[in-house]
């Protein structure tokens, strides 16, 4: 059931308990302000999820109100973990899913990382 990106951050969503440890992930990258893992269902022969460790709901909550060194931190991360990941040269996809038009479905901000192989036109 895809979210309203306008509601207010609940911390029981799964990400939420993933950063918290209460989850198990399959970490890539974390640092103060970021953690990575490898999204449960594939999308892509690399599909990635980038989340912030703080309470933020979508792209609109994180861009609206996220302190300038908490952007530039997951910016750079989204970047250097593309790159760890030899990603750069065939190509990547980035996605940020946000509300109910969009399909989001976690309401905690996460950016996808597609790649490893063509990903095909980006709408169908
Ligand atoms: O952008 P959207 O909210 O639709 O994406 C949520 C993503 O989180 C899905 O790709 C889903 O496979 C992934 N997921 C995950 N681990 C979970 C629950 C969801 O990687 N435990």
């Amino acid at each position: 059931m895809p979210i309203d990106a306008t509601r207010p951050y609940d911390d029981s969503n799964i990400f939420a308990r993933i950063l918290r440890g209460e989850l198990p992930c399959k970490k890539v990258f974390e640092d103060d302000h970021v953690l990575a893992f490898h999204d449960i269902n594939p999308a892509a022969p690399t599909h990635i999820l980038v989340i912030p460790k703080g309470a933020y709901v979508s792209w609109d909550d994180f861009s609206g109100r996220a302190p300038d060194a908490e952007i530039a931190a997951f910016v750079r991360a989204v970047g250097r973990i593309a790159r760890e990941e030899g990603l750069v040269a065939p190509g990547y996809r980035l996605l940020a899913n946000t509300g109910g038009n969009a399909g989001q479905e976690v309401p905690h901000l996460h950016v996808h990382i597609f790649g490893g192989g063509p990903l095909g036109p980006m709408l169908s």
